[in-house]
């Protein structure tokens, strides 16, 4: 005899398509008066920084609280980082446009898994729309295609990952390596390539870091001698990675030279475009990435520059049918056929398993506002990036580290005395961040501190950077009057 099993009513709670309308609709006023307030009122704080113990505790307490739901997301906004906010001019993480976020809660609740086509027909499809745009931008031909995944770092890996088994002697995949092998790249690259060698087997030996220039690009000339040295020493080099752009002053390599390079070496050849490969979509700007075409993979970050929230990267591989060789495996259960090439089974070229539905966050808004948005977001943002530049530039005390060719900015506060500028710029971006006015970062160039900004929301303008540079000024003089 079959028995009934009675089903909690919690559980059947969960799924309530009116407390999904009734919170929802409340959610959404509760957020868009957010967006209102950190878009028009700037004396708002950027973020109300706590002590990690402190805010531990808060939310420690909050667990027991009586307070309703709303009070609850009013409690997270209060507490979060306000990348909306105009002054909010610090790490590289897209001020995400609302159609963008609105379509990641279409993508939460459907929960579609992406990774096989059958969890995943209209992401599939849209992803291959959106990957094929980007390909297209580089100037790629139709041998081209990518996907999309979670992160620059993730997809930075990936492609050295192909990289690897395409220019390895043998199949690494199947048998490992027995070859010392190795990657060049700039100094100035992102940690996580870094990581990535790493992670490949390379060890330390095998990322073999070439110094830039004083603009902070790859010194091109130097690349021959450091191959040669690395042969030398019994290294096996694979790629080459090329930064467009690097992360701490967003200056573009020599890709042109690069590619060529790679190519008279038969080496593989990577631009991490993670921060600034969108320049792909700008007539002004493109110039900047150029010879990005002749690259064996390029990754681009929409969720850098290019309006969409965290995380959506493209990955784009100039030769598609090298992107499959990447992890030649049998997963049986979930394909029919490991060697079949299906760009609607994006699983077999990820490292994801189960995906996110990220397509959806930037098909929106190219399907809301065109492709050209893309375009309208880079140009502003380099445009401001120069003009605050400029503004840096014209003012006594103040110190530019270089004219940026994108939209970071470094600069640093040198009227003081005989002081320790590293520390007082330190205390100046501390004293900033308390008062929550704007929030910008710091970076080390060499042995110097410097103030770095990223300007990633369109809605900042000159009056923002005027009030900066004026508030800097404030709290220095508070600093020296303390000495
Ligand atoms: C941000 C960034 C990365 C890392 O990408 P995530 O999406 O944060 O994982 C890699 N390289 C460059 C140049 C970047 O700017």
């Amino acid at each position: 005899m079959k028995e009934s099993i009675p089903i909690d009513e919690l559980l059947e709670q969960l799924y309530s398509p009116s407390d999904f309308r009734e919170i929802g609709h409340e959610l959404v006023d509760v957020l868009a008066d957010h967006l209102d307030q950190v878009q028009s009122q700037k004396e708002l704080p950027v973020l109300t920084y706590q002590h990690p113990e402190k805010e531990l505790t808060y939310w420690k307490d909050d667990m027991s609280s009586d307070t309703g739901l709303m009070d609850f997301y009013k409690k997270i906004l209060e507490r979060s980082i306000h990348v909306h906010h105009p002054r909010y001019i610090g790490h590289q993480v897209a001020v995400p446009a609302v159609i963008s976020s609105l379509s990641g809660l279409v993508a939460d609740l459907l929960s579609n898994g992406t990774g096989v086509y059958e969890m995943g027909m209209a992401s599939n499809a849209l992803e291959k729309i959106v990957t094929d745009f980007v390909s297209k931008k580089i100037g790629y031909g139709s041998d081209a295609a990518g996907f999309l995944t979670s992160g620059g770092t993730l997809a930075n890996l990936t492609a050295l990952l192909a990289a690897r088994q395409a220019k390895a002697p043998g199949s690494v995949w199947e048998h490992g390596h027995h070859e010392n092998l190795a990657v060049l790249v700039s100094e100035e690259a992102h940690y996580c390539i870094d990581r990535a060698a790493r992670i490949l087997g390379f060890g330390s030996a095998g990322i073999i870091k070439v110094p830039a220039n004083n603009s902070y690009q790859i010194e091109t000339s130097l690349l021959e001698q450091y191959l040669i040295e690395a042969t030398n020493n019994g290294l096996v080099v694979i790629a080459v990675v090329g930064c467009a752009s690097s992360t701490s002053t967003g200056s573009y390599d020599d890709l042109e030279a690069m590619a060529t390079f790679a190519k008279h070496n038969n080496l593989w050849f990577h631009v991490d475009g993670a921060h600034g490969a969108g320049v792909v979509f700008s007539k002004k700007y493109k110039h900047l990435a150029k010879g990005i075409e002749k690259a064996d993979s390029v990754v681009l970050d929409f969720h850098k520059m290019l309006l969409t929230p965290s995380l959506t990267t493209a990955l784009i591989f100039k030769q598609a049918t090298t992107s499959y060789k990447t992890f030649e495996q049998k997963a049986q259960y979930l394909w029919d056929s490991q060697q079949s090439r299906e760009w609607y089974n994006s699983g077999k070229r990820t490292f994801e398993c189960t995906k996110l539905m990220m397509s959806i966050k930037v098909y929106s808004i190219m399907r809301m506002y065109g492709t050209d948005i893309f375009e309208k977001n880079i140009n502003r943002l380099f445009d401001l990036g120069k003009l605050f530049a400029q503004m840096i530039s014209n003012r006594n005390g103040f110190e530019l580290l270089v004219n940026p060719e994108a939209n970071i900015v470094n600069f640093r506060y040198i009227n003081i005395a005989s002081e320790d500028l590293n520390t007082f710029n330190s205390t100046i971006r501390e004293k900033l961040i308390l008062s929550g006015k704007f929030y910008i970062v710091q970076t080390l160039i060499g042995d110097h501190r410097y103030l770095r900004t990223s300007i990633m929301n369109p809605l900042t303008s000159e009056e923002d950077f005027e009030a900066l540079l004026d508030e800097i000024e404030y709290i220095a003089s508070c600093l020296r009057s303390a000495i």
